[in-house]
């Protein structure tokens, strides 16, 4: 998707802190972190959201990246927090479908 944020910086055409890439998904620093490790994790391929993953392919390697990242960065022990913003309740903002790695510090629940 041409105008899209994600494929654009999966594509390498806009820069980002990437800690860590497949054939298929690549895993970088969020630009607002909102925890002391914040990794967006990203299919290659443009899926909207969650909702358009109908492969379970795709939705496996990203859970299993953010796992490979967060045992890389040194925060599986402490533990950390995937999550799947989707849709507008969801608090979506970026319309490719992304993971979130947080960790670094005792995260709340529930989430505001
Ligand atoms: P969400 O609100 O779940 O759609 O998450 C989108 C995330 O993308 C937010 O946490 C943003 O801080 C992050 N973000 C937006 N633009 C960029 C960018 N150019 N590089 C890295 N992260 C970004
Ligand atoms: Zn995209």
């Amino acid at each position: 998707m041409p105008d899209c944020l994600f494929c654009r910086i999966a594509a390498k055409e806009i820069p980002a802190q990437i800690v860590a890439e497949t054939a298929e998904c690549l895993a970088f620093r969020d630009i607002s972190p909102q925890a002391p490790t914040h990794v967006l994790i990203i299919p290659k391929a443009h899926y909207g959201s969650l909702s358009d993953v109908n492969d379970a392919l795709v939705a496996g390697r990203i859970s299993l990246l953010a796992a490979e990242v967060a045992r890389t960065l040194g925060v599986a022990e402490s533990g950390y927090r995937v999550v799947i913003n989707t849709g507008p309740d969801g608090g979506q903002t970026v319309h490719h479908l992304h993971a979130h790695l947080l960790a670094g510090r005792a995260l709340h629940w529930p989430p505001g």
